[in-house]
């Protein structure tokens, strides 16, 4: 007879009702790793049901596991080693410090420990040599737990992009223009009188957030991170679609390379999660479209299940050399799905306290 003994690891998540806890919740449902063992919201949720309590916005029914789960709050104590916070920046300072002090993993989509100099920002097909901090962060804070991050949803599509134009011919400046999805406001975020027949060229912190992150996801760890040298430049703005951002770039790289050679550093870009065929991972990181109009967020975002970003429009720039779009899900690949993806390199690795 079958064991059907659930051997999956017990997995919370924090935010659990907003629009990142969400994909949490959705991706975790048929996952072969983790299981949603508890969800935790603000007190507006506490107490109830977690199919009571949520405004579900995502396409595809609430799984049913999640539906009858209780909606925790966050001085409950939890029984789940590893955990996936999608708190807001304002609160998830100090619980999810209190959760790695308590032993548990945690995996952060909030902006709060980003910039830590002890807290990896990871993406693993672009830094994994990163997760070496965790030995500084251990012996600063005395944790035996653990807090690692994903970086901001635009600056994560941007550096999967410029991470094999770095790695084969170094890059000098670049200048990138966003045009991000409603949803990477929460929910309900912008209000519809704000956005309808309208574009916000403004999204506080978010320009400084995609520079800084950026440097330290291409730079360095030697004992301490060593920021990348890269000039660069971000206009950020707020444009009426639903899921997905794109990004405009125009990129000085060494060498002043043709075309075809970086189309084809995007196309062969592999890294650790392809190698070790992690089960979020996407075939291929970066997806290569040679349409004229494409990457288009209706068409492109759920390429790969939302975790690949998609290159189109490669061409010369007159001002840096190259230009090109990049466009990638916001709420999967640019959150929930890259944190689990983080999880599922530490599994493998050995470095989840389980
Ligand atoms: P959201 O839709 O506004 O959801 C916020 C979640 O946090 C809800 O579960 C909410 O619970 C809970 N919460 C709100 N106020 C709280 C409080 N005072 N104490 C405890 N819990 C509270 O936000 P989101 O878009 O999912 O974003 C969550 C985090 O992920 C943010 O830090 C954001 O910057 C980051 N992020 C978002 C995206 C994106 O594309 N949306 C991408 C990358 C990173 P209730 O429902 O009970 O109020």
């Amino acid at each position: 007879m079958a064991n059907l003994k659930d051997e999956r690891i017990p997995v919370a998540v924090l935010g659990a009702t907003g629009s990142v806890g969400q994909r949490f919740v959705q991706l975790l449902a048929r996952h072969p790793w983790f299981r949603v063992a508890e969800l935790v919201a603000s007190d507006r949720s506490t107490g109830k049901r977690y199919g009571e309590a949520t405004d579900w916005r995502l396409d595809a029914s609430m799984p049913d596991e999640a539906r009858d789960l209780p909606v925790r709050d966050y001085d409950a104590q939890l029984d789940s080693p590893v955990v996936f916070s999608a708190l807001p920046g304002e609160v998830a300072g100090e619980i999810e410090q209190r959760m790695a002090r308590e032993g548990r993993a945690l995996f952060s989509n909030t902006s709060t420990h980003r910039m830590d100099p002890d807290v990896p920002l990871l993406i693993p097909e672009v830094n994994p040599g990163h997760v070496a901090a965790l030995e500084t962060q251990r012996r600063n804070r005395g944790w035996s737990g653990l807090l690692v991050t994903n970086p901001n949803c635009s600056a994560i599509h941007l550096v999967l992009a410029l991470k094999p134009l770095h790695d084969a011919f170094g890059i000098d400046a670049l200048a990138v223009t966003t045009m991000q999805a409603v949803s990477g406001a929460g929910y309900p975020g912008v209000p519809s009188l704000d956005m309808i027949d309208n574009v916000v060229p403004f999204i506080p912190t978010e320009e400084e957030k995609m520079t800084e992150e950026t440097m330290k996801l291409l730079g360095g760890y030697d004992g301490g991170f060593v920021p990348a040298a890269i000039t660069m430049t971000a206009h950020c703005n707020r444009v009426p679609v639903r899921d997905g951002h794109t990004e405009c770039v125009s990129i000085r790289l060494h060498g002043e390379p043709p075309l075809d050679d970086v189309a084809e550093a995007f196309r062969a870009f592999r890294g650790r999660p392809q190698e070790l065929d992690l089960p979020s991972a996407p075939k291929q990181p970066v997806v290569v479209r040679d349409e004229r109009n494409r990457p288009q967020p209706v068409l492109d975002r759920d390429t790969e299940q939302g975790m690949a970003s998609v290159v189109g429009r490669i061409r010369p720039c007159p001002l840096l050399g190259t230009k090109f779009v990049v466009l990638g899900h916001n709420t999967i690949r640019g959150a929930a799905g890259a944190s689990i993806l983080n999880a599922e390199l530490f599994k493998l690795e050995g470095l989840l306290p389980v």
